[in-house]
């Protein structure tokens, strides 16, 4: 049970000191160009915080994933951009 973090992410740093576990990291650039998860780390934030506090903080729609793949910011959720405009110009993307 871990959240991702995806190519969407513009490494701003928000989400490091965030988490309670310590899982997030900036990686070498050959594993990825953005932060990452570390999947033995990550709990959810369960039993210390309602809600990821990664996402919970993360400025960007679309930047971190559950292992379902659903975003926890989806397209317009942070924006407020209805989802018929984004689909119009191209903006819209479905979960992984
Ligand atoms: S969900 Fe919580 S424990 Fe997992 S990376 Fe985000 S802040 Fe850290
Ligand atoms: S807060 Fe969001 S955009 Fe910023 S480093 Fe974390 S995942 Fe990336």
């Amino acid at each position: 049970m871990a959240l991702q973090i995806t190519e969407s992410c513009v490494n701003c740093w928000a989400c490091v000191d965030v988490c309670p576990n310590d899982a997030i990291y900036q990686p070498d650039r050959d594993e990825a160009p953005h932060f990452l998860i570390s999947a033995d780390k990550c709990t959810e934030c369960l039993g210390d915080h309602a809600d990821p506090q990664c996402a919970a903080i993360c400025p960007i729609e679309m930047a971190i994933v559950n292992e379902l793949g659903e975003f926890l910011n989806p397209p317009g959720s942070l924006t407020g951009i209805p989802i018929e405009k984004l689909k119009e110009f191209g903006l819209w993307r479905e979960a992984a």
